[in-house]
């Protein structure tokens, strides 16, 4: 399509979760409520449209080996494309995928650089493995390379315990964060134990990824401070194999990971009663597919979650948190056309009708 092509969208345009227009145009790849004056092209699509989803949590450039080459970045974010998501914030790389950010036909990314976890206390192939007196030039620099977030690995197995237990001493994590602040970029840590969170919290973290050990304790400290949660509970769904695996070795871990696997949606669902701003992510390009924002959508209602607000988890709240726009006038035109409306049954964002990318139909 040239520039002057124009594209309708027709039926509910759903620009927040309580706003509904009647049709939106897409005129040179943007979002305009007005019809465009001397349209020569008009391809109209029926349905119900959404923002192109958000996948708050997912890996591109990684799989459960280490980093990958540019083909298989490349079908991990077609991946994404297919299934309706739209919008990434990668938690974590070892490949440079910049390269994706010239492709107007696949998902924007949102970088958090690499993964910066403790000596040996990660997956092989994934992180910087460094000491804590180097944590905070290894944030700076994953700061300034990133797209405005900085992962940590919070927690791991320490095989001398036996048990997770946390990475960093509270002076180091201090001093990351305010240097992550300093150079405009938040930071999040991959938590699944309770042991961490506290300081974290108190060091000024901005979000906590999986966030399984969130206690009664540490529920009130993070609505207060405001910190976000991605919960990844499709990612979660694996803890009891991984439990199994390990149990032999390391049967206090493997008994604690299936604890928290047990309690997992009383903890997400009185995360979010506390008023703790839960966004959906799936973890995929560790060892899950890419394309499962839905599932974890279905997850979140699982645990407890309103529909909307599960919805909104990947939609219209997340894309405010992460500081892009929805379906706003001048927007990029980045939305998904359902057959029915999502908002009554979020099983629906399973099947997109049509998705289109930049203002240009792509599946
Ligand atoms: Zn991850």
């Amino acid at each position: 399509m040239s520039d002057h092509a124009v594209l309708r969208v027709k039926g509910r345009v759903l620009v927040g979760p309580e706003e509904v227009r009647g049709e939106l145009w897409v005129v040179g790849g943007r979002i305009t409520y007005t019809r465009p004056p001397g349209a020569r092209e008009v391809r109209t699509v029926a349905g119900w449209a959404l923002p192109g989803l958000v996948d708050a949590h997912c890996h591109v450039g990684l799989d459960h080996h280490g980093a990958v080459d540019a083909a298989t970045s490349e079908k991990q974010a077609l991946g994404d494309r297919d299934a309706g998501t739209l919008l990434l914030r990668d938690a974590g790389s070892p490949a440079d995928t910049r390269w994706i950010d010239d492709r107007e036909d696949l998902p924007k990314i949102i970088r958090a650089g690499r993964h910066i976890a403790r000596t040996r206390r990660y997956i092989r192939n994934f992180a910087y493995e460094i000491e804590p007196e180097d944590l905070v030039a290894y944030v700076a620099r994953e700061a300034r390379r990133g797209d405005g977030w900085v992962k940590l690995v919070g927690d791991w197995i320490d095989r001398e315990e036996g048990d997770l237990t946390a990475c960093w001493p509270r002076e180091a994590v201090v001093a990351a964060i305010a240097e992550a602040h300093r150079l405009g970029a938040r930071v999040t840590a991959h938590c699944f134990a309770e042991v961490a969170l506290r300081e974290l919290v108190e060091a000024g973290i901005d979000c906590v990824e999986h966030a399984t050990g969130l206690t009664e304790d540490t529920i009130p400290l993070f609505a207060e401070h405001g910190v976000a949660i991605v919960p990844t509970l499709v990612n979660i769904a694996t803890f009891p194999r991984l439990a199994a695996g390990g149990a032999e070795k390391f049967p206090r871990w493997s008994a604690h990971m299936n604890r928290l696997y047990e309690r997992r949606y009383d903890t997400v669902r009185a995360a979010y009663d506390a008023g703790i701003p839960v966004f959906v992510g799936t973890d995929a390009g560790g060892a899950l597919a890419h394309g499962l924002a839905a599932a974890e959508v279905a997850e979140l209602v699982t645990a407890g979650i309103p529909p909307l607000d599960a919805l909104s988890a990947t939609t219209w709240a997340a894309r405010r948190w992460l500081g892009r726009p929805a379906l706003e006038e001048g927007a990029p035109a980045d939305l998904v056309v359902y057959d029915e409306d999502p908002r009554a049954d979020v099983r629906v964002l399973a099947a997109p009708r049509v998705i289109v990318l930049n203002g240009r139909v792509v599946g």
